[in-house]
């Protein structure tokens, strides 16, 4: 494996390569460590550390697709099964079923509405009742039971929930559990897919804090972000793994595109023990009050909240902000009026 100097100097002597990835977040590395695998000689660039863009902000969770359901494509459902048992498979240090528990209000809410929206007559959603929830996990589990990798889901009462959780809110009137899968160290993933490639021989580099800046011709131009240096290189092929700044990478290399519509989200963690301990290896999986889709689970000894979706155009100043902060707070309330919780047991946030 080479060094970064001696992979840059490498660049003076013979600026050709097959193919140039811009962006070492989980697209790049992923697609990088197939190339190699087949043989092709790569560079991989980032601006920053590997995965410290979206991968790193994420919530840690391999998803199943069971939202998918609802729009009635079952292909993609099976897909993104497939994948996140690859995922349990192959990256068991970090990816382990999830048990997720979805708190219920309601009995009947929300059939006519997902009939309207499976035959593609409409695209709202309305809060989902017990009898919903029970038809979705049911036809979930039929997809999942050609690999059942984690359990079947289950209904519990709410006197067994109350007991299994005992902070929820008691205005609940059952429980749902199905099982997904969390990826404790989303960014570790991405940097093993990494250095796995790295391995296969000096025909896969890698480089940190070097920015793809310019092009000109069939050259790109490289910055090193340590030393402000520049170097050329003449790839045979460029792919554009920059995630939300895939248009900003595609404008420096004189293409002009807008396929990223500029949003974000956030999460924070909390340090409170009455909760983790409420939550146990839980998820809790609810919609919030706006209708969003959002969570509590646990991470390590602490406690995950997320997400937001608020519009935010440049990528490089993303954050949590105070009023998102809020937003996490009371709907922590909303699952678990009775926990004691407070901004000073925030000890981490992060934005993608
Ligand atoms: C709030 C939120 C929660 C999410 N939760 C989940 C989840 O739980 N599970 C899940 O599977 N998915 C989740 N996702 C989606 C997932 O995070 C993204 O699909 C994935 O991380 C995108 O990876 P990427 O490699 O395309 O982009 P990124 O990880 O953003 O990587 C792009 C890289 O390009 C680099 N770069 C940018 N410009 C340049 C340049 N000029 N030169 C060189 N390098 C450059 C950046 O530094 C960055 O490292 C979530 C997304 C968000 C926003």
């Amino acid at each position: 494996m080479s060094s970064r100097r001696t992979i840059l100097e490498s660049l003076r002597s013979d600026s050709s390569v097959s193919i140039l990835i811009i962006g070492g977040g989980i697209n790049g590395a992923g697609v990088f460590r197939d190339l190699v695998l087949q043989g092709v000689d790569v560079l991989l660039v980032d601006k920053s550390d590997f995965s410290s863009g979206t991968s790193a902000a994420t919530s840690h969770m391999a998803h199943g697709g069971l939202r998918y359901l609802e729009n009635g494509d079952f292909s993609l459902v099976r897909e993104a099964i497939h994948e996140r048992n690859l995922l349990i498979a192959n990256a068991p240090h970090y990816v382990h079923p999830l048990p997720t528990t979805i708190p219920i209000f309601k009995w009947h809410s929300g059939l006519l509405n997902a009939l309207l929206k499976f035959l593609g007559l409409i695209n709202k959603t309305v809060e989902r009742g017990a009898i919903l929830i029970k038809i979705g996990l049911s036809i979930y589990d039929l997809l999942v039971s050609s690999n059942l990798t984690v359990p079947r889901h289950s209904f519990m009462s709410k006197s067994d929930s109350l007991a299994r959780f005992p902070l929820l809110n008691p205005s609940m009137i059952c429980t749902a559990t199905y099982y997904d899968a969390s990826i404790l160290a989303p960014e570790r993933v991405c940097i093993e897919l990494i250095c796995d490639a790295l391995e296969m021989g000096d025909h896969a580099r890698a480089v940190n804090y070097v920015s793809a800046v310019g092009a000109f011709d069939d050259i790109v131009r490289l910055r090193d972000e340590l030393t402000g240096e520049t170097y050329t290189v003449k790839p045979k092929l460029v792919v554009n793994a920059a995630g939300p700044w895939i248009d900003q990478v595609n404008k420096s290399l004189k293409r002009h595109t807008s396929f990223v519509g500029g949003s974000k989200g956030s999460h924070i963690v909390i340090d409170n023990q009455q909760i983790r301990n409420a939550i146990g290896d839980h998820e809790i999986f609810f919609e919030n009050d706006d209708g969003r889709i959002v969570l509590i689970c646990p991470i390590a000894n602490k406690v995950l909240v997320g997400t937001t979706e608020l519009v935010c155009d440049d990528p490089d100043q993303v954050c949590c902000t105070p009023e998102e902060v809020d937003y996490f707070i009371a709907m922590i309330m909303k699952m678990f009026p009775q926990a004691n919780v407070s901004k000073d047991q925030i000890i981490f946030s992060f934005s993608g």
